[in-house]
């Protein structure tokens, strides 16, 4: 199997253009309106000579404001069990949320890499988006822009060494696999399931 690179973060931040860009595919759903229900993503990736699979958690729905804190700690639980490395993408056009706190706190202190990138820094006139990402109090923040590509090649470069290291042939593509999808109205299980087979 091939390690497992999870992607978190708020609604419409860009995680599913980052998904795209990476697996090169146009596969996930890019939407302009935050809370966009949908499943996750399973899409491969190569970079460097290192294949893996990346993951957009995705599956979030409209709800409270509780209801919404809930679903973004549920979110970033899920890549934290069943992932080998967490990206988390930060929206550099909005700026710093409460939720983002919540996020990184949440991921602080965990064993597994993360990676945060501030995405929508479409060129180095706009790096100066990052800075007041700075008080999250996180070292190295990576300014990327998912749509147009800057800074995604510096992110990947550091992110396929963190991976860990596993044999050639365990990184060989899956040729005869069969795809299963697992369908269920959210919260009856259907990540615990996968979880458990993986
Ligand atoms: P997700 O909900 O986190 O998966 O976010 P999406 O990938 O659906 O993107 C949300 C919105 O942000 C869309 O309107 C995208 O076009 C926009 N967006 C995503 N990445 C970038 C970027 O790098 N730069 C800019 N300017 N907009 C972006």
């Amino acid at each position: 199997m091939k390690p497992i690179v999870a992607i978190v973060g708020r609604p419409n931040v860009g995680k599913s253009a980052f998904f795209n860009r990476v697996t090169k595919t146009r596969k996930a759903l890019v939407d302009d309106f935050p809370g966009v229900t949908r499943d996750r993503n399973l899409g491969d990736a190569l970079w460097n000579e290192t294949a893996f699979t990346l993951v957009d958690t995705g599956g979030f729905v409209d709800a409270d404001e509780d209801g919404f804190a809930e679903q973004i700690r549920y979110q970033v639980r899920q890549a934290i069990e069943a992932a080998d490395l967490i990206v988390l993408v930060l929206d550099g056009k909005g700026g710093v949320s409460p939720y983002d706190t919540v996020m990184v706190d949440l991921l602080r202190g965990i064993t597994k890499p993360v990676f945060y990138a501030v995405n929508k820094i479409d060129g180095p006139e706009l790096e100066d988006r990052l800075y007041e990402f700075y008080r999250l109090g996180i070292d190295r923040l990576f300014p990327v822009s998912a749509e147009h590509g800057y800074g995604v090649a510096d992110l990947l470069d550091d992110l396929v060494k963190s991976l860990p290291t596993l044999v050639s042939d365990q990184c060989a593509p899956d040729v005869a696999a069969i795809s299963v999808a697992v369908v269920g109205r959210p919260n009856v299980g259907k990540s615990s399931l996968i979880n458990r087979v993986l």
